[in-house]
């Protein structure tokens, strides 16, 4: 007899802790596990700011998948751009370009989510994302370069240029980018002598009225003083009209020249969703709280690229797009799927938000854990040590953890390695949103695949 194959797509904080619980869960003979991912490790991308800033290293963050030998599922290196349920097919393209056909009997879709972006001219051309550790690892660089460009140059437009960075998005993302990386600059010009320190500005914008809304009303205004104090500039109600090379236009008609947008402004869920032509909740795909799809049997999706019911919160709500969410309900479908497996009843996902935790560097930090408010270094003290004790293995740990210790004994350092100087950088060369196929062209060429076997 055949063992049921088990597809899990996405080695993020959903589709690990799922794969994990599956494997200590089944026996072996009892399924075999396949994980498509187009990378080894899974990214803690909670401290992504802080390999940006150079604070942590990019390995640290990097949780390597084949850690242990305990660890048996097959790995399959590329990305899902494709998914048809009704040949219960995934179209997989490896790292090497390769298309293989991945027939499953579960799926288990945690595929997260990519950076929003919409029509604004010049937007994608122009801006970096916050969503990769190639992207982190660009960006530091990229600031670093700035800096290294302007003490060198003699034409006092290129230095105002090089030396101001507009962040857009002040959810928590894009608040830690851009509270990282002005100490990165700040502690940084010092070794510049020839730059005048004045010339760096720090923008930071949003279209919303306030700056991390889920903190509320006190601890967001915390944050805001903390960030006005080191000479953040925060603009709110303002988005951008337009992107160049060299300048950014603002919706209230402002121009700022500079040569460094970050672009923080939400995410969606992955494209990879689209190609099932099903439900989608804003993009993300409609599951029921067991995390099944309904009407598809053995079809289950989570994290960030699902619309999961928050059950705790009720009224119709979905659970936001975070770690805390995603790694949970990993757990939960893998439970779902060997229940399914043994024909017994499922269990809705439910889990109350224990709260939210924001590293400005530093000392600076606000944290709201299970609703208790905290600035300054208590909050630092909680931000870090959640951190610390959500990192899936003790290597991770210790590798953070010396970071830390390294960078406040230390200080930073002003690295660029230029390993990626000459790459393309635009949004969609670091998140390959341009590699999926449409529904047609999936269901056309797993048609064409099975008539080709025959
Ligand atoms: C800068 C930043 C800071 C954040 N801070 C916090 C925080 O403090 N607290 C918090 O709770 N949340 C935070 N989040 C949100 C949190 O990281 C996400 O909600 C979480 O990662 C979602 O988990 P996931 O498993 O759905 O997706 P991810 O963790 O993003 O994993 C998705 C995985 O799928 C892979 N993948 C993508 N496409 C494909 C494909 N086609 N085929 C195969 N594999 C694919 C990706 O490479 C990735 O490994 C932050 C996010 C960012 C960007």
């Amino acid at each position: 007899m055949t063992r049921p194959r088990i597809l899990v797509v996405g080695a993020g904080f959903a589709g690990v802790a799922c794969v994990r619980r599956l494997e200590r869960r089944l026996a072996p003979e009892e399924a075999d596990l396949t994980l498509v991912t187009p990378f080894s490790y899974q990214l803690y991308l909670p401290l992504l700011p802080q390999v940006a800033s150079g604070v942590l290293t990019p390995q640290s963050i990097a949780l390597s998948l084949r850690r242990s030998e305990k660890y048996r599922t097959r790995i399959i290196p590329g990305g899902a751009i494709g998914v048809d349920l009704r040949s219960k097919v995934c179209v997989v393209r490896t790292i090497t370009d390769e298309i293989v056909n991945q027939p499953y009997d579960y799926i288990v879709l945690a595929p997260g989510s990519i950076t929003r972006t919409f029509d604004i001219p010049g937007l994608t051309d122009h801006a970096f994302g916050m969503k990769t550790l190639a992207e982190a690892a660009y960006l530091r660089d990229h600031v670093i370069s700035q800096l290294d460009l302007a003490d060198a140059s003699h034409d006092p437009a290129e230095r105002a240029s090089r030396l101001q960075f507009v962040v857009v998005g002040g959810g928590y993302a894009g608040t830690e980018t851009a509270a990282c990386l002005q100490r990165l600059t700040h502690a940084a010009v010092r070794r510049y002598p020839r730059l005048d320190p004045g010339l760096i500005k720090w923008h930071l914008i949003d279209i919303a009225p306030k700056l991390m809304p889920e903190l509320g009303e006190k601890l967001g205004r915390s944050a805001q003083e903390v960030l006005t104090r080191r000479g953040i500039e925060i603009s709110l109600g303002v988005s951008i009209a337009k992107a160049g090379p060299e300048e950014v236009t603002f919706t209230n008609g402002r121009v700022v020249p500079t040569r460094t947008l970050i672009w923080t402004a939400g995410v969606v869920a992955s494209p990879l969703i689209a190609t099932l032509g099903a439900e989608t909740v804003r993009g993300r795909l409609a599951v029921n709280a067991d995390m099944c799809l309904p009407g598809h049997d053995g079809v289950f999706a989570l994290g960030d690229a699902a619309a999961v019911p928050d059950e705790a919160k009720g009224d119709g709500a979905v659970c936001p797009p975070t770690a805390q969410h995603a790694l949970r309900q990993g757990r939960q479908v893998a439970d779902n799927v060997i229940a399914t497996l043994r024909g017994q009843p499922m269990r809705p996902y439910h889990h109350k938000d224990l709260g939210l935790v924001v590293d400005l560097g530093g000392t600076d930090a606000v944290s709201k854990p299970l609703g208790l408010e905290l600035r300054g270094l208590p909050a630092q003290a909680v931000a870090r040590g959640y951190h610390f004790a959500a990192l899936r293995t003790n290597v991770a740990k210790v590798r953070v953890a010396t970071n830390w210790l390294l960078n406040a004994v230390a200080g930073d350092d002003f690295v660029r390695t230029g390993f990626q100087a000459r790459k393309p950088a635009k949004l969609h060369d670091f998140e390959y949103t341009d590699a999926y196929l449409t529904p047609e062209q999936v269901r056309a060429h797993v048609e064409e695949a099975g008539r080709a076997v025959r």
